[in-house]
């Protein structure tokens, strides 16, 4: 059977690298193995999920060049969830609680206070008829819990190995809310079993999440998929990620100017044995692709190798490419082979393209070299040939040379201290524009 794979955002805020990254991995396995991928929208929490967050989560993912081959909301699937719901209650799996979430918010502050884990001490377990009678009376709606078994759970996890998640470290999940509403735990399932994924591949924060899971597949006589388990991104050094190391929005990070291609190069392959090489295609990563290859331990993400491995991603896109990503429909081929090793990003290209093309106020440091420049300047100025042998000349003339001599002429053409070489540039300038801005007019 070919496999079958989720990615499930909840849409409550924007998609960060580390959802990006599982969204990868899904998407490698899926593509790999010739199977399916679907987005789940997992809006159990109508009050911070959003119709935007979704619409932005699901550009970015677009922006990255994973797609998918079918789509859920689960706040559209409530009939589905109160079947699934009806038939554990049938099954008398699970049973009403009636703590406010204030009550259970004091449970567990005592509990923690004697050192002892914040589970679920199954209180509403002692009710009988009459107590939750009256509780009713007053008002208070239910809200439901899963009765798990107090075992240990276990599971081969395909990244971490054999995993036992002990009993007593786990409570009881509410799988309704006193509103009516279903939790993620409940929709998560339901939806896992009724669309038969086969692969839950996700972010390590979800191991005791996957314990309680387990414990409802089995109890809805359903067979549990595969379950991976990614260590969760941290930052250099192990560290928590931060604003400062790269913790970003995929949103941010376009909006940055990184190629999109550089971010799935740098997410498959921190935390493998591989390297992420700008020259590796996407075919390659889905051809390549092996879940085995993903350690257990660390996946750090560094943000100056993301930056520079976008620099070169860049730097080697075709110029068709590049008009589009810049938006520079006029750019040619001969501005882009020079102004292409000091871009890496559409915005860094645009400003270069701009000082080509539009007027500029030279800054001038040196005018008596300026000036002999400017009455040396060739006519007609075609190729770097002629600039170097122009430049050659101005040395000559002035004695100047070496930084002396280069850097009042690239303030004067450019108001900038770096940049491509002089030579190549100045065919790009024009010899009209050239002339004026050595002269020092805005030009
Ligand atoms: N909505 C959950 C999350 O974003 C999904 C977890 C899962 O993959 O089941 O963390």
């Amino acid at each position: 059977m070919l496999p079958l794979l989720r990615f499930a955002p909840s849409p409550t805020g924007r998609l960060h690298l580390g959802n990006a990254r599982t969204a990868l991995v899904n998407w490698l396995f899926a593509r790999h193995h010739g199977g399916r991928l679907i987005l789940r929208l997992d809006d159990t929490d109508r009050e911070r999920s959003t119709a935007a967050f979704a619409a932005g989560i699901e550009d970015d993912l677009r922006w990255l060049g994973l797609d998918w081959d079918a789509h859920y909301r689960q706040s559209e699937r409530g009939a589905v969830y109160a079947a699934a719901f009806a038939r554990l209650q049938a099954g008398g799996a699970v049973y009403p609680a009636y703590e406010t979430a204030d009550e259970l918010q004091a449970k567990r502050a005592a509990q923690r206070a004697k050192g002892l884990p914040p589970v679920y001490d199954r209180a509403a377990l002692q009710l009988g008829p009459a107590e939750r009678s009256a509780l009713e009376a007053k008002g208070r709606q239910p809200h439901w819990r899963f009765r798990l078994s107090g075992a240990s759970v276990g599971w081969s996890d395909l990244v971490q190995g054999d995993i036992v998640v002990p009993g007593g470290s786990l409570s009881d999940p509410i799988l309704r809310k006193a509103d009516g509403g279903w939790t993620y735990t409940l929709a998560s399932v339901v939806d896992d079993v009724d669309l038969a994924v086969s692969h839950i591949i996700r972010g390590d924060d979800h191991r005791t999440n996957t314990a309680v899971q387990v414990e409802l597949f089995r109890a809805l006589g359903a067979e549990q998929p595969a379950f991976a388990h990614l260590p969760l991104l941290t930052g250099p050094g192990g560290a928590p990620l931060s604003k400062r190391s790269g913790d970003g929005s995929v949103h941010d990070y376009r909006e940055q100017g990184i190629e999109p291609h550089a971010i799935r190069l740098v997410l498959a392959s921190i935390g493998t044995d591989r390297q992420a090489a700008p020259e590796t295609s996407l075919e390659d990563l889905v051809e390549t692709f092996d879940l085995a290859r993903f350690g257990r331990t660390s996946a750090v993400l560094d943000p100056d190798a993301l930056t520079r491995i976008s620099a070169a991603v860049f730097q080697s896109l075709p110029l068709e490419v590049v008009k589009q990503q810049s938006g520079l429909a006029d750019l040619t081929v001969a501005e882009w082979r020079v102004l292409q090793q000091n871009a890496r990003t559409p915005g860094e290209l645009r400003a270069w393209h701009r000082l080509l093309r539009e007027p500029l106020a030279p800054v001038i440091e040196d005018r008596a070299l300026l000036e002999t420049a400017a009455d040396l300047l060739p006519e007609p100025l075609p190729d770097a040939e002629t600039a170097a042998a122009w430049l050659d000349a101005v040395k000559q003339a002035t004695g100047a040379k070496g930084r002396a001599l280069m850097h009042p002429i690239r303030l004067a053409l450019t108001a900038r201290d770096d940049g491509p070489k002089l030579a190549d540039l100045l065919p790009l300038l024009g010899r009209e524009r050239a002339l004026r801005r050595l002269r020092g007019e805005t030009a």
